[in-house]
């Protein structure tokens, strides 16, 4: 009898062994069925030696049930789960559900159903309806209720249209294959800049060795183009690549040029596939079918079956960090995954995070550098506006130099975009009358007032509701303030002073899906828009040549908060929503808005003074032991049970480590005290680099006794310090 360890999905039972039955023949990495109880559950069988477990008597061993018929994870992927639940302090089963995270891919029909029109076929009996549908379905094809939501129409009305045969079943395969990307397609001619750095990476894809490259490239000079170069080559060596970036709403920009270059469409993966298009992605990636795959921080945990480049572009933004489950940083991650799987891996960005340009400067990766615009175009000028100077008006929020600037846009048919991270129309409310604040009574937060939808909501927990007509305190009507400015209030500022301007609203909530923002880039394409007023979904990615002026109307508003990169971070933001005007043929200019023009990030920022910037804030990282010179971890706890919470923080800080490398501080209230109904309590872990932090951090919990209730959250390396 043959023995086998498990790592089974589920976090709460870790390793177990099973026994094999005569006829199946597993080796490590083999997907399996494993009986439970009375059910079965998923399991990969792990190497020996490896994962650490009770010796349960062989005569109680069960016999696995069945392999999955899926390629065996692969060792280097199997040591890249183990690294990851190490490095995070996750359970390694939380690690391996996210490769294993098609459950459709695992088992179930390999066909579906869809539906398409009957060219030129009628319905016996016409209705405003059938007619509605008819038109809006013409080329498409898909399953019922996503021709209902192209249509608009309820399911009810197709299967009226099906039931006549002017719509009819089609079976597809789930699992057929994708368009072939063609290495040499559509080559354009590279700059001399890019060249150089294309050659590099090329090359580096030939070596099929582990190789880290920053690639430190200028906003419009040209990035995406350049490291299509190794992408091609990894093409023509039948090779896979992964391409991360940070938000779906880029992805719809990428897959066009994409397309241009090689003539096909990349595989996609991200969070809204349906499952019968995760399915089929995650068996064309795992059979080495799937070519080049562009998605999401979660891609990173595919089963790629022959990998070899991966590019995160953007690679300094903040998205890349899940910051629940598994609280991974999809860039740092990118890193090891390219060591276990011996591929190069590119980090590009015009603003990369400290931390990266650390890496480079030290030499542990290779810095590639596009110093200039594509095409000759130059860098926008940035002017700072004193608020304290130039003040709006009562209830406005651009001062008269940037409304000046707009006119003049408006007046030479060009485009302005206005930044200001904060969705909604005005981040509190409050009552006139007695001063009543509207809070979210599940969170230690303000209700946003949304104009667009007229809803007050939570963004922290999704809480909405309709925005009262008269006040919930007090019982007076009308009385409601709004106070603070957030995108659409701006939009509503310069629709006042603009009535034929053409304004529009680019947030997540307009631009959620790949479709809408999809409608977005070819409205703005086609200069059908005057001024986007937009959070940080537009600081990045987009490309519109007639996009001349940039507005930044409070740059002040990230530098507040105990955030401990905040610096970084408004820098990066700032630099990024610059980098998007000027990059046709007119030149471009930046206006931001301060009450702090003498901050050392806005004079940097004024300045154009990048290396001062970072030299500035890698000093103050020194002295305050922030990475990358020192490592921080949180550690919430919360409950449901204020008082409970307590208590368990309080007892935790008792037996905290004393070590002379570790610093901790807390246990205190969180931030946001309260989240989704949980009272919540933190600790800030600061470590030295001699310090073993997460052998601290897994000492320190292992010894706790936490009442049920309780969840507790590690965060290595946390990009969020609510
Ligand atoms: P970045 O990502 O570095 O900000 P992009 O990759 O968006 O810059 O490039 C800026 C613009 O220049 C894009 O419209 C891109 O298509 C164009 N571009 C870059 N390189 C080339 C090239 N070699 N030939 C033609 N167009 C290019
Ligand atoms: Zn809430």
């Amino acid at each position: 009898m043959k023995r086998v360890r498990l790592l089974v999905l589920n976090a709460a039972l870790g390793a177990l062994d099973y026994k094999l039955a005569t006829g199946i023949a597993v080796e490590a990495g083999s997907v399996v069925i494993a009986p439970l109880g009375p059910r079965t559950v998923i399991g990969v069988v792990w190497d020996e030696g490896r994962l650490p477990g009770t010796e349960v008597d062989a005569s109680k061993l069960r016999a696995l049930r069945e392999v999955v018929s899926v390629p065996p994870i692969s060792a280097p992927l199997r040591r890249l789960i183990e690294w990851t639940a190490e490095y995070y302090c996750a359970p390694l089963a939380s690690v391996a559900r996210m490769v294993l995270s098609s459950g459709g891919a695992l088992g179930g029909p390999t066909t579906t159903t869809e539906y398409r029109l009957v060219e030129g076929a009628v319905p016996e009996r016409m209705t405003p309806q059938r007619e509605t549908a008819i038109d809006l379905l013409k080329g498409e094809q898909g399953i019922l209720r996503e021709l209902a939501e192209i249509s608009g129409v309820s399911t009810g009305v197709l299967r009226g249209l099906v039931n006549q045969g002017v719509i009819e079943p089609v079976t597809v395969a789930i699992d057929r294959p994708y368009p072939a990307a063609n290495a040499d397609f559509h080559q354009p001619a590279l700059s001399d800049d890019q060249m150089r750095v294309a050659r590099t990476l090329v090359k580096a894809v030939e070596k099929r060795a582990f190789e880290p490259f920053l690639l430190d490239g200028v906003t419009g000079s040209g990035k995406t183009e350049t490291y299509f170069e190794p992408v091609a080559e990894a093409l023509r060596m039948g090779r896979q690549v992964l391409v991360l970036l940070p938000e779906i709403a880029l992805t719809e920009n990428f897959l066009t040029r994409f397309e241009q270059r090689f003539g096909a469409a990349p595989v996609q993966w991200h969070s809204s596939l349906k499952s019968s298009e995760r399915r089929r992605a995650w068996r064309a990636i795992s059979e080495g079918s799937a070519q080049v795959i562009v998605g999401a921080r979660s891609a990173l945990f595919l089963p790629y079956a022959n990998l070899g480049l991966i590019v995160v572009d953007e690679a300094h933004e903040i998205s890349f960090k899940q910051d629940d489950g598994v609280r991974y940083n999809a860039r740092d991650v990118s890193v090891m995954r390219a060591r276990f799987e011996k591929v190069p891996v590119v980090l590009a960005s015009a603003t990369p995070a400290l931390e990266s340009l650390h890496m480079a400067n030290s030499g542990t990766y290779t810095k590639l550098e596009l110093p200039s615009r594509f095409g000759g175009a130059q860098l926008p000028k940035i002017k700072l506006i004193d608020l304290t100077l130039h003040k709006p008006g009562a209830g406005r929020w651009l001062a008269q130099p940037l409304v000046e600037g707009i006119e003049v846009r408006l007046e030479a048919g060009e485009q302005s975009l206005l930044f200001l991270n904060r969705r909604g129309y005005a981040p509190l409310t409050l009552c006139r009358n007695c001063g009543h604040r509207f809070q979210c009574p599940n969170c230690s937060a303000w209700l946003v007032e949304h104009r667009l939808s007229r809803r007050l909501s939570c963004h922290h927990c999704g809480l909405e509701g309709p925005v009262p007509e008269s006040c919930p305190e007090c019982g007076e009507a009308d009385c409601l303030v709004a106070c603070g400015p957030g995108v659409e209030r701006i939009a509503d500022e310069v629709g006042e002073l603009f009535p034929d301007a053409r304004v529009e609203v680019a947030t997540s909530d307009t631009l959620g899906s790949p479709e809408r923002a999809a409608e977005f880039i070819a409205k703005a394409e086609a200069k059908a828009i005057d001024v986007i007023v937009g959070t940080q979904l537009v600081t990045k990615g987009f490309h519109f040549p007639e996009l001349t002026l940039v507005g930044v109307v409070d740059a002040d508003l990230g530098l507040e908060g105990g955030d401990l990169r905040a610096a970084e971070r408004t820098y990066q933001q700032v630099a990024q929503v610059a980098g998007r005007a000027g990059r046709g043929s007119k030149p471009g200019e930046v206006l931001i808005q301060t009450r702090h023009p003498e901050a050392a990030v806005i004079a940097a920022l004024a300045d154009g003074d990048r290396d001062g910037f970072y030299e500035a804030e890698t000093e103050a990282r020194r002295d305050a032991g922030a990475p990358p010179f020192g490592r921080w971890a949180a550690i919430i706890l919360s409950s449901e049970d204020e008082r409970e919470v307590r208590d368990s923080a309080t007892r935790m800080g008792h037996s905290r480590p004393q070590l002379d490398d570790v610093m901790i501080l807390g246990p205190a209230p969180a931030p946001m005290a309260l989240l989704r109904n949980r009272y919540r309590y933190r600790f800030l872990i600061n470590a030295r680099r001699s310090a073993n932090l997460q052998a601290v951090l897994r000492d320190w919990l292992d010894v706790q006794d936490f009442p049920p209730g309780m969840r507790v959250g590690v965060d290595v390396d946390p990009y969020s310090f609510v």
